[in-house]
């Protein structure tokens, strides 16, 4: 039986990418279509993984240091956080392997930060520590790296072209638009989740947030001095512009923050403020899905795939391994806020994976997806839809669009992979670290490991 027009075809080589997923996808992306300057997909992830010596991550706050650029994979679960330890653990040793899992950890905190706040981390989760006022839009130069400025342009250049940029050129960046454009830490954040390919809800608002002191006791900024320092001078030695970041932190901070900053902060991360409450949840449009046509004989279970599950290693798809599986494209989603076109093509590459790996049926279609599960596991006369949990508010939204749209169907959720087993509240990372250290490490810290600061 082939595939009925409405699937997207699963085999698509790379090179017909931009021009087949594009036209498929229309509307629902920016730019130009074309692919990803790192392939997605868990072979890619898998080879990346292995590719990654760790050798010099000491250095990662350098944008030279050898940091992993494992984030995309990640974050679509092409390859598993623990897996992903376990490999830091093997070619590490002491403070370099210590350090690294730190860093990861901040990824679960982030997320376990979403699971606990919702959508109010798309809000200030405290009131910012000085006195803020902050515009909305993102200014034009900055979007089309004009600022005049050689490094915050070459920032805006790599973002876009590749999808990625270090975490030390984020927070730079992040402090240039907040602090000294004086613009509110969501234009960022929706500027960074068009184009980073690990783009991420709970790691992207919540470091926008702790750059702005809403989610933090200060706000995080630099001096030319630190740019110079960590990017080992590349734009600084031969800058002509007027610096914007010249001068002590102590000037700076006068400057910028309106005298001095407070040592603490004074607010709970669940504090938020009323008159920012999160905008309540819009119920999805749904449009009737095109017939589904299955590709295989009827199932009793079939299995939601979605872009933080990437891989056959996908605990639902685990579960479930000749189950149909459907992976959506979220066009209502995607229409209201589109992404550049190489994230989509990211994704395919993930779903193309998951179809050649299988043996039951893999589909990829373009739709609403709480209607487009419904009428999948209907085709395939399953009464049971299986899916990894995850922490987005559109997770919560759409698993209520199935049951609406199917009463009658089962939903069985299973939890995603975890570095940690700690389920308590979660408010400031050191706080967590403290009570996860010795799961994520295996043990004591190495006697040369730091013990806080610097993200
Ligand atoms: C303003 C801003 C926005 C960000 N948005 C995102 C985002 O949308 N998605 C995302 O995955 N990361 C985000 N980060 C965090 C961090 O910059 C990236 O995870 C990191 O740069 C990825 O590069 P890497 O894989 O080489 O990291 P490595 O240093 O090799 O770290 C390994 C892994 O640990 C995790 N990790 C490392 N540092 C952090 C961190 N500070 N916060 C959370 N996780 C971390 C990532 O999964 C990363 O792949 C953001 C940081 C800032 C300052």
């Amino acid at each position: 039986m082939t595939a009925p027009p409405a699937d997207l075809p699963l085999d698509l080589p790379d090179a017909q990418l931009p021009g087949v997923l594009g036209a498929a996808l229309a509307g629902l992306y920016t730019g130009e279509p074309r692919l990803p300057a790192r392939p997605g997909g868990r072979a890619a992830g898998l080879a990346a993984l292995r590719a990654w010596t760790g050798a010099g991550y000491r250095e990662r706050n350098h944008l030279s240091g050898n940091v992993s650029r494992l984030s995309m994979y990640l974050r679509h679960g092409m390859i598993g956080i623990r897996e992903v330890a376990a490999h830091a653990r093997h070619v590490l040793r002491g403070r370099e392997r210590d350090e690294f899992l730190r860093q990861l950890t901040w990824g679960e905190f982030f997320r376990l930060v979403l699971r606990q706040e919702g959508a109010r981390v798309l809000d200030n989760l405290e009131e910012p520590k000085y006195p803020a006022r902050w515009t909305d839009a993102l200014p034009d130069d900055v979007r089309a790296a004009r600022t005049q400025l050689p490094c915050v342009d070459a920032w805006v250049t790599h973002l876009i072209r590749d999808g990625w940029l270090h975490n030390h050129e984020r927070l730079w960046f992040a402090a240039y638009l907040i602090h000294w454009r004086g613009v509110h830490w969501r234009a960022g954040y929706a500027f960074f989740r068009e184009h980073l390919l690990d783009g991420d809800i709970a790691s992207n608002a919540l470091s926008w947030q702790w750059v702005a002191s809403t989610f933090s006791g200060k706000p995080y900024f630099m001096n030319q001095e630190n740019v110079e320092r960590f990017s080992g001078g590349r734009w600084c030695r031969t800058c002509t512009a007027n610096c914007p970041f010249r001068g002590s932190y102590e000037e700076l901070e006068a400057r910028l923050f309106s005298g001095h900053l407070p040592q603490q902060s004074p607010a709970s991360p669940g504090g938020g403020d009323p008159r920012h409450a999160a905008p309540a949840e819009e119920p999805a449009a749904e449009v009737a899905p095109t017939p589904i046509q299955p590709t295989g004989p009827t199932a009793p279970r079939v299995v939601w795939v979605h872009g933080d599950g990437l891989s056959v290693t996908d605990a639902a798809l685990s579960a479930c391994p000749d189950a149909p599986a459907l992976f959506v494209f979220d066009r209502p989603f995607l229409s209201g806020t589109p992404v550049a076109f190489p994230r989509l093509a990211f994704m395919y590459q993930g779903v193309r994976d998951i179809a050649a790996a299988r043996r039951a049926p893999t589909h990829a279609r373009v739709g609403a997806v709480a209607g487009e599960l419904a009428a999948f596991a209907r085709a395939y006369g399953a009464g049971e839809l299986h899916v990894t949990r995850n922490f987005t508010p559109e997770f919560t939204r759409i698993l209520a669009g199935v049951r609406a749209a199917h009463p009658d169907l089962r939903v069985v959720v299973h939890d995603p992979e975890r570095l940690t087993s700690y389920d308590g509240p979660v408010r400031r990372f050191f706080g967590f670290w403290k009570k996860v250290e010795r799961e994520v490490l295996q043990g004591s810290p190495s006697p040369d490991a730091p013990r806080r600061g610097h993200r």
